[in-house]
């Protein structure tokens, strides 16, 4: 079997994500970080969530597939967009309110997906919490979008402090197995010192 996204013809997840990023209908204004403290999974969502490429309702309806009510499954108070449901939304302004207080960085103020993903570029961390924050707030974009995957396939409510929780667990687990961090202790990761 050849790999035709490389010159070399050998697969490779940079080529994959290079070819990811290249065929994008719409040319990147910016090139999306990944980051290997997380599943490739995770990067993902948060990728697809940037380009505005998963399907909300919102999204759904603009290629006629019938959806029902367009509203936010989560509040209902607004029509169910990217950026409604990890920015305007009542539970994702309190899931980035969370994040500040726990990883001490000023208040969360975003406009796009973009802008969160790339909240690690404008913190005072040095190079290498910076990139666990980076982690943290992929992390954050995936369990929310997996919370509300749950409450739109099979029914399950999304409970604020449950979201949180999993965010740090999740987080934690990941960081602490694919980063030299195997030292890192839960009582240090809850309160953000790395
Ligand atoms: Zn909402």
């Amino acid at each position: 079997m050849v790999w035709c996204g490389d010159v070399v013809e050998k697969f490779s997840v940079r080529s994959f994500k290079r070819l990811l990023n290249v065929s994008s209908l719409v040319i990147p204004e910016h090139v999306f970080v990944w980051n290997k403290w997380v599943p490739l999974k995770v990067g993902f969502i948060a990728w697809r969530a940037v380009l505005n490429r998963l399907p909300t309702f919102v999204e759904l309806a603009k290629k006629n597939v019938s959806v029902g009510s367009l509203l936010c499954p989560v509040c209902e108070a607004e029509v169910e967009s990217v950026d409604h449901l990890f920015i305007s939304c009542g539970l994702a302004q309190t899931v980035w309110s969370f994040i500040s207080q726990w990883c001490k960085v000023p208040l969360i103020y975003a406009f796009s997906v973009r802008d969160l993903v790339e909240l690690y570029k404008y913190s005072s961390f040095p190079k290498d919490k910076a990139k666990v924050f980076h982690a943290v707030c992929l992390v954050s974009v995936w369990c929310i979008w997996k919370k509300r995957n749950a409450l739109v396939h099979n029914g399950t409510p999304v409970r604020v402090t449950d979201l949180v929780e999993e965010i740090k667990a999740m987080s934690f687990l990941w960081i602490k197995n694919r980063s030299k961090k195997s030292g890192l202790l839960w009582e240090d990761w809850c309160k953000f010192r790395i």
